[in-house]
């Protein structure tokens, strides 16, 4: 890996960042503050959150089995993927490389930072080639995107060849793990101890249920964390957030159970869609949503509005023409799903 000063645009790695008023005062007990302009009333929402959301990485450490000093939370994923962006890559210089197809935020994120966004193609099976990923970095690509369990196309990638991209590229590489709660494939973040150009994503939006709460996770170095903290907004995590992921934080049992609901019903679903006609081919899935192949995606997708049921049309993405993606809902919903598909002719 190329050194962390190299890599960081020269602007943010002399960045004097904001100071607030709680920075300033730290450790010492107090029960009087009149030290940020806040209303004395209204507690206890009045005051300013925890900038840095020490109580809940602290719930959030031992679960995810990494030290407190290498998270980051943010308002969602999106927080995360758009922050590297700021912090390594130049407007207008430098580059990005990513499989094709994957999330759409990568790409968003690169032209509103005005980042020059390579996309390297997956094979027919969905999977990928580090190789592939490796020759189309240069001198002046920063990040290398992987999402795994991919969306759309729902497949995890073999830990041995996300690795390889990670050991041999000279700068960061962001492993997007948002799925992997419902994937048997071994998760990255382990590896941030050993790889300092790591930066794994996680998100309470699907396994953990609270996509409105907008919380997102980033794992990385010490020193990776600090940029993010840098350039952040000094409170990016609002309270009723905080408390509220604090609350889904103490019962993980009740979330285990809704994740094994959530795959014993994927491999029924998935085994039923493959049965219909309309169904040419149904794709392998680690995630809570799955691809389908069907014999006319556009007339399908519309048929289904019609009867109140939204999937997804990805019938125009590179390499999933044809193709619906399906997300795992209760048993009722999926029933619905099913009789209204039995139904198309
Ligand atoms: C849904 C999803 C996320 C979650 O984004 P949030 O901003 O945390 O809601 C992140 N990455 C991928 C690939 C996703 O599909």
């Amino acid at each position: 890996m190329k050194p962390l000063s190299e890599l960081t645009r020269p602007n943010i790695w002399a960045l004097k960042p904001y100071s607030c008023a709680r920075d300033e005062f730290k450790g010492m007990k107090a029960d009087v503050f009149l030290d940020a302009n806040e209303n004395p009333h209204s507690a206890p929402i009045n005051r300013y959150p925890d900038p840095l959301q020490e109580e809940l990485k602290a719930m959030i450490s031992p679960l995810k089995g990494v030290p407190t000093a290498n998270i980051f939370l943010g308002n969602g994923s999106d927080e995360a993927i758009d922050l590297p962006y700021r912090i390594f890559c130049r407007p207008g210089v430098d580059n990005v490389v990513a499989i094709s197809p994957t999330y759409g935020m990568y790409e968003v994120c690169a032209d509103t930072n005005d980042i020059e966004y390579r996309k390297v193609p997956l094979d027919e099976n969905y999977d990928m080639d580090p190789d592939r990923l490796l020759a189309a970095a240069d001198e002046n690509t920063k990040i290398i995107f992987i999402c795994s369990p991919n969306n759309p196309t729902a497949n995890a990638f073999a830990p041995e060849k996300v690795e390889r991209v990670i050991s041999e590229f000279p700068g960061i590489v962001i492993v997007d793990e948002a799925y992997s709660e419902f994937s048997a494939v071994r998760p990255m973040r382990q590896l941030i101890a050993k790889y300092p150009n790591l930066i794994v994503l996680n998100t309470f939006s699907k396994a953990w249920g609270a996509a409105s709460i907008r919380l997102g996770m980033a794992f990385a170095s010490a020193d990776i964390i600090a940029l993010f903290n840098k350039v952040k907004y000094p409170y990016n995590v609002n309270i009723l957030t905080q408390e509220k992921a604090k609350e889904i934080l103490s019962n993980v049992t009740l979330l285990q159970r809704r994740i094994a609901l959530i795959l014993e019903e994927r491999e029924h679903l998935m085994h039923s869609v493959s049965l219909l006609p309309i169904c040419e081919k149904v794709y392998p899935s680690d995630a809570n949503f799955f691809l389908a192949k069907v014999t006319d995606a556009n007339g399908i997708y519309k048929y289904l509005v019609q009867r109140g049921i939204i999937v997804r049309n990805r019938n125009k993405v590179e390499l999933c023409e044809g193709c619906l993606r399906i997300t795992i809902g209760t048993k009722e919903e999926n029933t619905k799903l099913l009789s209204a598909l039995r139904q198309y002719v």
